[in-house]
């Protein structure tokens, strides 16, 4: 048992983490889903550790780029909570669906309301808010990416886009579906565009980690600007906590501990409030659509550090 106090830094632990996954077989497969995505080894493994200060921590293919895929519906919750506040609400909610993050069942029970924002049909509702807001929902997205990782290169996979959009009829069925209930302003077409193009974003586990301490500093931005109240901060934590990894999002809780977002990139962030963000990737998933690896990782770091919020 690795305790951690203020004082340690994270170098030791990830090197221990490293050397275990290693030794694990079996890491389930690159989603194959979206074609650009398939091609990824399942062995890659990276992770990171993002301390308040931005000072990084790091082990394995932690610099190592790769498709954010549905972490970036984080930060796009985020971008659009601090414009529209508790007014967003009335338009997606805020209950585990203990569905896929596909699913369309439950949308029409519920009347075109998303049960959350980070199942698909949720977050192109945020999407088409925040783009109906900003005019450049994408570009807001990436701008802010950029600023808290401090990487200017992080950018969209033109190619990842355009093959989730070619393979994209059932986000198409939930944005046009969604919009029969009135419940998305923008052309469902531009709305999936701006979607795919969020999803593609490339960056690496120090970037995302890096860009997941602002729920770290209770809202607070990497130039010390406030973008979310205190309050709202903690509400994006609850809210990863039940519902960011999906139907999974239990046994998350019970392995980890920590709020948590998975994307079928096979990366994963997690917040440990107050004190650090982490960002995990390995793209071999679950049947879940969670990296088997990275879900390993996340339960030896905060079994070996006993830094969780239980
Ligand atoms: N772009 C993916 C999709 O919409 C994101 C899903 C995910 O990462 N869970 O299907």
């Amino acid at each position: 048992m690795v305790i951690m106090t203020a004082s340690t830094t994270f170098q030791p632990v990830l090197e221990r983490i490293a050397e275990e996954i290693e030794r694990t077989p079996g890491r389930g497969r690159p989603a194959d889903y979206i074609p650009a995505l398939a091609a990824r080894d399942p062995r890659r493994f990276g992770m990171a550790v993002a301390e308040p200060d931005g000072t990084v921590y790091g082990v394995g293919d932690w610099r190592e780029p790769f498709s954010a895929q549905s972490l970036t519906k984080v930060f796009t919750l985020a971008l659009d909570l601090a414009r529209e506040g508790d007014a967003l609400w009335e338009h997606v909610g805020r209950e585990p669906s203990g569905n896929p993050f596909n699913s369309l069942v439950q949308l029409e029970y519920e009347n075109g309301i998303p049960r959350n924002p980070f199942i698909n049909a949720g977050a192109l509702v945020v999407t088409d808010r925040l783009h109906t807001r900003t005019g450049d929902a994408s570009g807001e997205l990436l701008a802010f990416l950029r600023a808290e990782s401090g990487n200017p290169d992080l950018s969209f996979d033109e190619e990842v886009a355009a093959s989730e959009a070619a393979h994209g009829d059932r986000n198409a069925a939930l944005g046009h579906f969604m919009a029969s209930y009135g419940n998305i302003d923008n052309p469902v077409p531009v709305l999936l565009d701006e979607y795919f193009r969020q999803c593609s974003i490339t960056a690496s586990c120090a970037d995302l980690a890096l860009a997941t301490t602002f729920l770290a500093r209770h809202g607070v931005r990497a130039d010390g600007t406030r973008l979310l109240t205190r309050s709202q901060a903690k509400q994006i934590n609850a809210i990863m906590l039940t519902c960011g990894t999906y139907d999974a999002a239990g046994d998350f809780a019970y392995r980890v501990g920590l709020p948590g977002k998975s994307g079928v990139g096979g990366g994963i962030i997690a917040v440990v409030p107050g004190r650090c963000a982490l960002c995990v990737w390995s793209p071999g998933l679950d049947e879940r659509g969670n990296s088997v690896a990275g879900m390993a990782a996340l339960d030896r770091f905060t079994t070996l550090t006993g830094l969780s919020v239980f």
